[in-house]
């Protein structure tokens, strides 16, 4: 599958290809007061940074980079450098609502409009420092994620880099939309599969019209018990999963479950999924399987932290999916699981998804843990570690600036500045 896409890609980008040559051999130098090593977790001061074409050629302190010679210089004063940053978790097709916006969505909103929306998304992502995302599923918008991807990737528009899921898995029962009555046909969020060569089918299915990763509902509806614990049902089995699984890595292609809690989540666990989307209630076998198997954990803490309303009129006040999350984060953390960047962006605007950076801090992580979350720890759970997550020589040249010092104010990564994508100034607000 990835070959079809690259010679497809090739073939498209021809004209940009030609249209671009003249900037292609073009060298740049961007100066700033400092660059995050995300690899190190640490700074380097009076930074400079070689970028030739689409690639970073040389990158460190200045006294150690030659600069060629006709070299266009950037300088940003006093900003502090960081690599792109990769949100592992989004949602294109998604464009900030409620619950009944979404059936709105689904069921009066044509997958053409929802994909013009999804273009509008992506370039609002990229300026606000998202150089890179991993979109988990188009919600009802079948495979259009794969057109966007493959438009960003010619240069018909602008976007971060993108990984997509397409469709989702679920089960009968085990998505939206849901409630209305038998006798109507409604769309579906997501392929809805029962059985486990149901499931290695739509595998199949998804992997041959583009997804470069598949995404499954493990848990899907939750209540919450008189003394206020979180009850997650669980969608598909053991056998299912394991099934996806199977199927998804025999092709090269990774899984990400989104799962709340309970046996749901334990059967993502058990079956070897890549991530574990949300995880709001880890118990401690849990976070153990989290470790011991190197899963990653995208938490999503700020969607359940904006509007706790609707969990807090169902507990009489007494706590919300966000309290209960925040408890599974900090014990991860603690823990050592490795965390990867991913905010759910889509029911929250998009662009504005740097404000999980705060939470994660808040709830115990380190500012400079939570930049290596979103850039090299989540480069890898993308399986892109050889090409984005961090500034070194042979990646590509996806930088953001801010002004300040974000491993004392990480709120500083609300406020990019200055974007740079492949080599190409997408933004730069101190021109
Ligand atoms: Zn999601």
């Amino acid at each position: 599958m990835r070959w079809k896409h690259a010679v497809s890609a090739a073939l498209g980008g021809l004209a940009l290809a030609l249209s671009l040559s003249a900037q292609s051999d073009q060298w740049v130098v961007i100066r700033a007061g400092r660059l995050f090593d995300s690899q190190q977790g640490a700074f380097v001061a009076h930074a400079v940074v070689v970028v030739h074409g689409e690639r970073i050629t040389a990158a460190g302190t200045a006294d150690r980079v030659k600069i060629p010679a006709g070299a266009q210089v950037i300088d940003l004063g006093n900003a502090t450098l960081l690599p792109g940053l990769i949100d592992t978790h989004t949602h294109l097709f998604l464009t900030g609502e409620s619950e009944d916006r979404y059936d709105e969505q689904l069921l009066k909103e044509s997958w053409q409009y929802r994909t013009i929306e999804a273009v509008v998304n992506a370039r609002k992502d990229l300026e606000a420092g998202f150089t890179s995302l991993r979109d988990l599923e188009t919600e009802g918008a079948m495979y259009s994620d794969a057109d966007v991807r493959n438009a960003i990737n010619r240069g018909l528009i602008p976007g971060p880099r993108l990984q997509v899921a397409t469709r989702a898995l679920s089960t009968t029962g085990g998505y939206p939309l849901e409630s209305y009555s038998p006798e109507v046909n409604v769309p579906s969020g997501v392929q809805k599969v029962d059985s486990p060569w149901a499931a290695r089918q739509a595998v199949r299915e998804q992997i041959s019209n583009g997804a470069d990763v598949i995404k499954i509902y493990s848990t899907h509806h939750h209540h919450f018990t008189a003394d206020g614990k979180l009850v997650s049902i669980p969608t598909f089995t053991l056998e299912e999963i394991q099934a996806i699984v199977d199927e998804a890595h025999r092709e090269g292609v990774k899984v990400a479950c989104h799962a709340y809690g309970g046996v749901g989540l334990h059967n993502c666990l058990d079956a070897g999924v890549d991530s574990i989307e949300h995880g709001l209630d880890l118990d401690e076998a849990s976070i153990q399987k989290l470790t011991q198997k190197h899963i990653y954990y995208v938490p999503t803490l700020y969607v359940y932290e904006f509007d706790p309303s609707d969990d807090l009129k169902a507990t009489g006040g007494k706590t919300s999916r966000a309290r209960i999350h925040e408890v599974s984060f900090r014990r991860a953390v603690t823990a050592g699981v490795t965390i990867a960047f991913g905010t759910d962006v889509g029911p929250f605007p998009h662009g504005t998804q740097a404000k999980e950076f705060a939470y994660m801090v808040r709830f115990g992580m380190k500012p400079v843990e939570a930049m290596r979350a979103a850039t090299s720890m989540a480069a890898e759970l993308l399986g892109w570690q050889d090409r984005v997550g961090s500034v070194e020589p042979g990646k590509f040249a996806d930088l953001i600036a801010v002004a300040g010092d974000p491993a004392s104010d990480i709120t500083e990564l609300e406020r990019v500045k200055f974007v740079m994508k492949g080599g190409q100034v997408v933004r730069n607000d101190w021109k």
